[in-house]
């Protein structure tokens, strides 16, 4: 029984007793971490500060500043493969949300059944902050860091995590708060059990990550509700009212949570919608209206990501006031129909994050000018007639910017008076500013990844930022 901890006691046991409802005790003697990006490095921090045994494995190299702070914290680390006595040893395993399922090790483990979290499952074993969690297919970044901003604001001890910034652990292990805005993707969700979220938002649900989910659209719906598993009648879920997939969810599921629904339009027991330039929130005991023309984030999407934000500042008691002056001074991610420049009457647009057709389509569906369009990169089995009518009526030209852009011109062509290729950043901006005329807008909102010419969505739109700045 040497080395062998029991949670609950002392550091390395411990008792999540939320709302006295139930006790959880949990066994470990050995965790191991696979993969060293901010969420394994930082479950590792927590771990080994809990007096866990602990162990880092990544396929992959690890980057230098995660190598120097595992050796600060003497940790041992291997990368380049994962070595299984070292693997399988383990009573747990905290695995980064990018190692999918079938990844040989994950089978190993599986078959031996031993238990595997992710790290915001693991994390929160270790804290009694209150969890507001954030998950959808688009505009989780967006709307995470809203809700942080505003809580900020509200005077909240808040810390921001999940896919954005520094992990949970390494923030319960480090500088622990009284709350934490995470964003959760799917993957993330797969591999939590017993977190409960206080307040969980679903955004939307369209198909995304397929390939992860069995090429079943269900699978990845299941996943995405996992975001209210344990939820109780104190906990708020807040959702997208008008999203056929939420809804048919929802007649076949019982949800504890008190629901608040948001939506465009007014109706029983909807908790934000848009009425006369107002967006108005109406909870049980408040209601508060915010003048539209005080949120400056554009497009539809975002007034839903603003209803979601904000119904979440109500719940956590934020004040009108400062909740109406919060979303005036909140200034967007980047990436995210970011406004770049005006060059020649020209307005550039960064919306480089529009990794799926979906989102491309509330990029064009608030863009005002005639729009000179670069689709194009790594595609994840687009179907493009989601944006077929929008394209037609808005873009006069398309600039094709990937490896291979056969689909597009197969699908576009003739629906758009000019299409042309591209294979750097560089040129696709340079044709662009030579199609588009004073008063158009050049949008970058590629609807497919960016691993076929950039190294990330990031690099993208700072490769297009810097050129159009060159112009
Ligand atoms: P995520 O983190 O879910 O990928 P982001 O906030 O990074 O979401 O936005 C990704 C893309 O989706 C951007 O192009 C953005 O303009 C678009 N988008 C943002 N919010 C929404 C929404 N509620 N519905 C659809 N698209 C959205």
């Amino acid at each position: 029984m040497d080395n062998y901890y029991v949670v609950g006691n002392a550091d390395n046991r411990y008792i999540k007793n939320s709302l006295n409802d139930y006790l959880y005790y949990y066994v470990m003697k050995r965790l191991v971490v696979l993969g060293a990006g901010e969420s394994g490095v930082g479950a590792a921090i927590l771990a080994k500060k809990k007096g866990l045994d602990v162990f880092v494995s990544d396929k992959s190299s690890i980057k230098d500043q995660y190598k120097k702070e595992l050796d600060e914290y003497n940790i041992p680390w291997e990368e380049g493969t994962h070595s299984e006595d070292k693997i399988l040893s383990a009573n747990e395993v905290v695995k980064s949300p990018g190692i999918p399922e079938n990844a040989p090790i994950i089978v190993a483990l599986r078959e031996r059944s031993i238990s595997i979290v992710s790290e915001i499952e693991f994390a929160n074993r270790y804290t009694d902050a209150k969890m507001i969690c954030i998950t959808g297919s688009n505009g989780k970044t967006t709307t995470t860091m809203l809700i942080h901003h505003l809580l900020k604001d509200a005077g909240l001890n808040v810390g921001l995590a999940g896919n954005i910034g520094f992990s949970l652990a390494r923030q319960v292990a480090l500088d622990d708060k009284d709350y934490y805005v995470i964003e959760l993707s799917s993957f993330q969700l797969d591999g939590m059990y017993e977190f409960k979220a206080d307040v969980a938002v679903l955004l939307n649900i369209t198909p995304d990550h397929l390939d992860r989910y069995e090429y079943k659209f269900q699978n990845y719906i299941n996943s995405k509700f996992r975001i209210v598993q344990n939820m109780k009648t104190s906990d708020y879920f807040i959702y997208w009212n008008d999203d056929p997939v939420i809804q048919k969810e929802l007649e076949r599921r019982h949800i504890e949570a008190k629901k608040l629904p948001f939506a465009l339009h007014k109706a029983g027991g909807i908790a934000a919608y848009i009425e006369n330039e107002l967006m108005r929130i109406n909870l049980q005991d408040r209601s508060v209206n915010v003048p539209l023309s005080s949120i400056p984030l554009r497009g539809t999407h975002n007034m839903y990501n603003s209803m979601a934000a904000s119904i979440t500042a109500c719940v956590c008691n934020m004040q009108d006031d400062k909740l109406c002056a919060s979303l005036q001074s909140f200034k967007g991610a980047e990436h995210r129909l970011e406004d770049v420049a005006t060059v020649g009457g020209i307005h550039f647009i960064n919306d480089s994050k529009a990794t799926n057709v979906n989102s491309c389509w509330y990029a064009l569906q608030c863009m005002t000018d005639p729009v000179v369009l670069i689709l194009g990169g790594k595609d994840k089995g687009n179907d493009y007639t989601e944006i077929e009518e929008l394209v037609k009526t808005k873009v006069k030209a398309i600039v094709c910017l990937g490896v291979d852009n056969t689909k597009l011109h197969g699908f576009f062509e003739g629906k758009v008076p000019v299409m042309e290729d591209a294979s750097s950043m560089k040129e696709a901006v340079d044709k662009c500013y030579r199609l588009a005329q004073k008063g158009d807008t050049v949008l970058l909102s590629p609807c497919c990844a960016s691993f076929d010419l950039f190294k990330s969505y990031e690099d993208r739109g700072a490769q297009f930022k810097q050129y159009v700045k060159q112009l």
